[in-house]
């Protein structure tokens, strides 16, 4: 397998882009290898610049659930473009997708488009804080919310009671407000409400952690949180990114039957168009401008040709009540094939079509566990998967994500070089 264009284009890249990517994981940096360059992408396979054809198990980290270039959703972008590509007025294909949102997440009865993931959580934070009049969150060690100044934020040593910038240029008094608590650890939210029962406007919550590798809800976890932030007055916001759309139509919420205050989604719900949205009950969603004192705004937001290939994703994974079953079954063979083929040497955690597979022999159910995990056989399997045509993420701490356009000689192929791979080392 041949990368030699690819190489070509990443010192290319390098000159002009900042590590030659646009976002850091595509760099490889964490496999210490050349990204491979995307050429084009049809239903499970990705095709780089030296004409290698991959099985793709990232599907552009989550959005690609039907796989990719979807045949109705190009046709909806297509028919979209013809009508020009961006108005900067409100369209009725926002209406329509926001509608669809309420209707398949009934939780959302008001929502807003934007632009991606990271604004979605952003604005949904600001909305929390402007309805509760206070200025406190919680977010959870291990879960990503996207690049948000005040959401880049690792524990301070002080027993998780400080919170210092994760990331150079983000001032100390950006993040003071941000609390950090341990996922799957209610005694550790439960100190930070005492501490400060009055401060803490929301919790935010991955309601499936996939940003540390796939890290699953214990039992009642996601309930506690419900109560805790009922009790406490503060709101509960479900970062969906992920999970929506893609645990099954409902998300999360609907899988675990759990109500967020908020909810945050991207990723799935543009259809691979860049859309992020946050929505709510109508009583808090009404803070938002032009209605409250709430401001967020967006020249591009609910921009027709992203909006029309959301629409129209949601509307085959609506129109399909089989698709969530289909997508689990795939994904059970492939980590059924992983455990019999790799035994103790992994722990898997696995929920409707994401999974991980960690390096390590604890079972993985927070960021300390997850970390134990060693990358250097996580490297070393990617490589292997790779140079045998199987796309995985560059990195261990990312989630495998399958689609509906994974067939079965995919999932075939796949398990027997899984099982080559644990059956050399
Ligand atoms: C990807 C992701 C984000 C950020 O979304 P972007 O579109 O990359 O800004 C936020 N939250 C979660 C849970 C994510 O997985």
């Amino acid at each position: 397998m041949s990368d030699i264009k690819s190489k070509e284009w990443f010192e290319r890249a390098k000159c002009h882009i900042p590590g030659g990517v646009n976002s850091p994981v595509r760099a490889f940096g964490s496999v210490g290898r050349t990204p491979r360059f995307i050429a084009s992408a049809k239903g499970s396979k990705i095709k780089d610049v030296d004409g290698n054809e991959m099985i793709d198990y990232v599907c552009s980290w989550g959005p690609a659930i039907l796989g990719h270039a979807h045949p109705r959703v190009i046709a909806a972008v297509q028919q979209a473009c013809e009508e020009g590509l961006t108005y900067g007025a409100p369209t009725s294909k926002e209406v329509l997708i926001a509608e669809l949102i309420a209707k398949l997440m009934p939780s959302m009865e008001v929502s807003r488009l934007v632009n991606s993931g990271t604004e979605a959580v952003m604005s949904a934070i600001r909305t929390a804080r402007g309805y509760t009049k206070r200025d406190k969150i919680i977010k959870f060690k291990g879960c990503y919310h996207g690049h948000s100044d005040g959401l880049l934020v690792k524990a301070g040593s002080a027993a998780l009671t400080t919170s210092i910038p994760d990331s150079a240029g983000v001032p100390k008094d950006y993040t003071k407000h941000t609390l950090i608590a341990l996922y799957n650890d209610k005694i550790s939210v439960e100190k930070l409400f005492q501490a400060n029962p009055k401060e803490i406007a929301a919790v935010i919550v991955e309601p499936v952690a996939a940003n540390m590798g796939v890290v699953l809800p214990e039992q009642g976890f996601l309930e506690f949180l419900r109560e805790i932030t009922k009790q406490y007055g503060a709101l509960l916001i479900f970062d969906e990114v992920i999970t929506g759309f893609r645990l099954g139509i409902g998300g999360a919420q609907a899988y675990y039957n759990i109500t967020p205050d908020l909810t945050t989604l991207g990723k799935i719900v543009g259809g691979g168009m860049p859309i992020g949205a946050y929505g709510g009950k109508r009583e808090i969603m009404q803070m938002v401008s032009p209605l409250g004192s709430v401001y967020q705004a967006g020249t591009l937001s609910g921009n027709p040709i992203a909006t029309a290939a959301g629409l129209e994703t949601l509307r085959i994974l609506k129109e399909d009540p089989m698709i969530y079953e289909r997508l689990e079954e795939k994904t059970k063979i492939l980590t059924k094939t992983v455990q019999k083929a790799a035994g103790n040497r992994v722990w898997i955690n696995q929920i409707g079509s994401l999974f991980s597979v960690f390096f390590t022999k604890q079972p993985v159910k927070d960021y300390e566990s997850a970390i134990s995990s060693d990358t250097n056989c996580y490297t070393d399997y990617f490589g292997y998967l790779l140079e045998h045509g199987i796309y995985i993420a560059p990195s261990q701490f990312e989630a495998v994500f399958v689609s509906d356009a994974h067939t079965k000689e995919d999932i075939d192929t796949t398990c027997k070089v899984i099982e080559s791979y644990f059956g050399d080392i």
